[in-house]
């Protein structure tokens, strides 16, 4: 059923609805607490976020510090608020992660962790129209600020679904698949933020929420569809990137392995390829600036390479970072060099109440 009137019929459907953002269930629907999907959202939020706006971030993922990001670009101030100890662990692991998490505060991006929204306050302007003003934290902090925005998840696009018979998660909605991206229903296939699927390690079900999934899983959906016969598995090694103050993070494969190892890249810019070493494989990598290693890498983690053919693959680009304890220096925005920026250890890092 097409807008609840028109009816179009299928010999094979494919499911491709995305996502939809999460809101904190203890924030009002008001003027100025919003999340971030669509292009719409994107276009109300830098109209939103003019020069010098406090804008509490709520959620340091991915979204979360994209938004941080962009939003000290536009000369925005951002506070990211995160209820976990680390940001991004599920991502990149304890280790990489917290490095990552680094990068903020070396941009002028207050990051608060372990620490969640409690309520906001709301001024009532004399149109009547009500928008927030302040936050409270659960550190006792109240800060003055005049745009929440919410990065703290997204849950798969399908109440339309609802009743349909189609098997979907009790958890979270997504379409259940088999190995082919084939619904309970076997002329209905899903791909994308929407679909789960047997791809996880040994063989668990999962879901991802990146573009190269999404467009990869679009494609063997579509292939399977059609051709009905001798299908073709979705297999992949995860891939996804993000931008942050300028700098490109990647990720390739699992980040679940037992021993994460730093390198530094080669030149003048910042950079590092982080190596994830599960028994004797490479499991995954990650780099910021590492751009034209990472398709390699992920070559590499797909045909199931060892460590050290990971290690020896750009073997005269990088050296190795102990430890990550070395002193790396981080080109700032303007050319001025940050000292041992992102070489701290976790116990270094500021505290939550931003001492
Ligand atoms: C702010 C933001 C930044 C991101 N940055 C990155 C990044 O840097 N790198 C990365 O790899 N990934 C990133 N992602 C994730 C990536 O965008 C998604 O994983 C990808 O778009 C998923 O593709 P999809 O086709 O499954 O869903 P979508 O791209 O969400 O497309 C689904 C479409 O279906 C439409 N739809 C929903 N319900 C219905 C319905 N009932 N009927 C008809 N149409 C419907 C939606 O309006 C939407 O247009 C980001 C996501 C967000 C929100």
């Amino acid at each position: 059923m097409v807008g609840g009137t028109r009816e179009i019929g299928y010999d094979r459907l494919i499911v491709a609805t995305g996502a939809t953002p999460r809101r904190p269930r203890n924030l009002p629907d008001i003027n100025g607490v919003v999340v971030l999907r669509a292009l719409g959202d994107a276009l109300a939020l830098r109209a939103a976020a003019t020069a010098g706006a406090r804008v509490l971030v709520v959620g340091g993922g991915l979204i979360g510090s994209e938004l941080a990001s962009s939003l000290s670009t536009l000369g925005a101030t951002a506070t990211i608020v995160e209820a976990a100890p680390v940001p991004l662990v599920r991502a990149f692991g304890t280790t990489v992660a917290t490095r990552l998490s680094q990068l903020h505060e070396r941009h002028g991006t207050e990051l608060l962790r372990g620490v969640e929204v409690v309520e906001v306050e709301v001024v009532v302007d004399p149109d009547g129209a009500a928008r927030v003003s302040a936050a409270r934290l659960s550190n006792g902090r109240r800060l003055d600020v005049d745009l929440v925005v919410a990065g703290i998840g997204a849950t798969p696009a399908t109440r339309w679904l609802a009743g349909s018979g189609l098997a979907l998660n009790p958890r979270d909605g997504a379409v259940v698949c088999d190995g082919y991206l084939r619904s309970s229903d076997p002329a209905v296939y899903a791909a994308g933020d929407v679909a789960e699927w047997p791809g996880g390690p040994a063989g668990t079900r999962t879901r991802l929420e990146n573009w190269s999934n999404a467009g990869e899983q679009g494609v063997v959906a579509g292939r399977n569809a059609v051709t009905g016969h001798a299908p073709t598995a979705y297999e992949t090694v995860p891939y996804f990137w993000s931008d942050w103050y300028g700098h490109r993070i990647q990720f390739v494969g699992s980040p679940l392995g037992d021993d994460v190892r730093f390198y530094r890249t080669a030149g003048p810019r910042y950079g590092f390829v982080a190596l994830y070493r599960e028994g004797g494989r490479l499991a995954g990598a990650a780099a910021v600036n590492g751009q034209k290693m990472m398709m390699k890498y992920r070559r590499l983690i797909r045909d199931g390479a060892s460590y050290e053919e990971g290690v020896a693959l750009f073997a005269g680009e990088l050296a190795e970072d102990p430890g990550g304890s070395g002193d790396l220096a981080l080109a700032r925005p303007g050319g001025a060099t940050a000292p041992a920026a992102l070489n701290e250890q976790p116990g270094l890092l500021r505290g939550e109440d931003g001492t």
